[in-house]
């Protein structure tokens, strides 16, 4: 059997595993890149191998760096089954039909700046129709529920924690050497995050993909995490606004009840949240209308929530106008807003009007890849460029890591531990390339595994 590391190897985005065994060949995720100037290339070029016989897809969930190229998978002519949770297409029938919408419009703009002596119009990676035409392919799956998406093959997804309808995808197969597990772990949530139930413990697999995003790093405890939020909020409203980049599925979500958590207990006064984002707003509603896969705590929060409307004024803003609106707001607001890494979307609008005031502040929630406006703001930046203007970085600038939907250090090594002895052979993938070999390194040392390896992107192994 097979590995090729196609995408999310050394890397954060662009996940992508191609599996082939003598029976068939599938994908886990199919992610685009994201962040830096390569990541158009990279995603033009991506899926630059031969989909004639592919079998079927796997997707462990709808966060566009693990989903992001499905569409274009299906425009180059794959027409077969992709496998989801009931949720994660849910969630997937908003994103992709907003990234499609990116799509079209970078391409558009593209096209104009393009020499103008070159005449000709660059393509998207793929338009709404064909984000369209791939939502068709979806099949779903409940969790902990055997599927067979091949014949010889059996399926079962498990919940990850991550984001809603995040899966563990655990695959066993017949090889000509005997029965075979593989489990790819996808994206792992933390156990003390809140949001979501703990990644499922599995206790054996022959192979072995790991996430490493957080491999290096410890995440805050939760009692600091809210100790934080209450130090950059309290302070903040009287004179100024509170902005918080964050990834509209997931870390959106994780903000909204960890300031409602603090409304409803009194530690921070009433408070005023702008949702501004629509896809933010969608993926908020959908968690809304799911909360049996919510934690205990947060059902009871929502119906707080619910009860209480002066306590936590919610307001989403869909208009455009609307979003401009905002930037009238002097002081009181705290606007959560997308993209989470600050280099696209209504972000950088929030942005460019509060980052030159010291009375504000911005709440960093989530991992900023190289490349991003949103890593040069936590690494310091003084001024940064945005739409072609110099803007001052004056605003109070705070790293909140506990209410990442990912898994730290010990986070992971303690979801390895679930597992009864060595996966006979473990890929520690989903990091930046630094970090993945330091983990990997780590589970060797603190797991006694021997057979664990950090691969590129391009890096193809078999395993028997
Ligand atoms: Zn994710």
């Amino acid at each position: 059997m097979k590995l090729s590391f196609l995408g999310g190897a050394g890397e954060v985005t662009g996940s992508c595993t191609l599996v082939e065994t003598g029976d068939a060949r599938f994908l886990v995720d199919c992610g685009m890149f994201q962040g830096g100037h390569e990541a158009w290339e990279k995603n033009q070029r991506a899926l630059d191998f031969d989909l004639r016989h592919l079998d079927f897809v796997l997707l462990t969930h709808a966060h566009i760096d693990h989903s992001g190229l499905l569409p274009r998978l299906s425009a180059l002519g794959y027409k077969g089954p992709i496998h989801v949770t009931a949720t994660t297409a849910e969630l997937l029938e908003v994103m992709l039909l907003d990234s499609a919408h990116l799509q079209e419009k970078e391409a558009e703009w593209r096209s104009r700046h393009r020499d103008a002596r070159r005449r000709h119009t660059v393509d998207p990676l793929y338009n709404v129709n064909q984000a369209r035409a791939c939502l068709e392919q979806l099949r779903t799956v409940a969790y902990e529920t055997e599927f067979s998406p091949h014949p010889g093959f059996s399926c079962v997804f498990h919940d990850a924690g991550h984001i809603l309808g995040s899966a563990i995808v655990d695959v066993r197969l017949r090889t000509a050497a005997g029965m075979r597990r593989l489990v790819f772990s996808g994206d792992l949530g933390q156990a003390a995050n809140g949001l979501l139930p703990a990644p499922r413990r599995i206790d054996s697999a022959d192979v072995l993909l790991v996430e490493s995003t957080y491999g290096n790093r410890l995440h805050k405890t939760s009692e600091n995490t809210r100790a934080e939020l209450i130090a950059a909020i309290s302070g903040t409203l009287a004179n100024g606004n509170v902005i918080i980049p964050a990834f509209a599925v997931g870390r959106t979500q994780s903000v909204l009840y960890a300031l409602a958590d603090l409304a409803r207990s009194g530690t921070l006064p009433p408070l005023r949240i702008f949702i501004d984002s629509p896809m933010a707003e969608k993926a908020t509603l959908i968690t809304r209308r799911h909360l049996e896969l919510l934690a205990p705590d947060v059902r009871d929060l929502d119906r707080w929530m619910r009860s209480n409307p002066a306590e936590l004024q919610l307001r989403y803003t869909h208009e455009v106008e609307e979003s401009m609106a905002l930037n009238q707001i002097r002081a009181g607001a705290i606007i959560i807003s997308a993209s989470g890494m600050c280099d696209a979307g209504r972000i950088k609008h929030h942005l460019r009007w509060n980052l030159p005031r010291s009375a504000c502040a911005v709440l960093i929630t989530g991992f900023q890849a190289e490349g991003t406006l949103g890593r040069r703001l936590v690494d310091g930046a003084r001024n940064v460029r945005i739409f072609n203007d110099d803007i001052p970085v004056r605003a109070q600038l705070h790293t909140i890591g506990g209410l990442s939907a990912h898994a730290d250090r010990d986070g992971l090594l303690d979801w390895l531990r679930g597992f009864a002895r060595a996966p006979g052979h473990t890929f520690v993938v989903h990091g930046e390339h630094d970090t993945a070999v330091d983990f990997a390194e780590d589970v060797k040392r603190k797991l006694g595994w021997t057979r664990v390896e950090a691969p590129e992107r391009g890096d193809a192994r078999t395993v028997a």
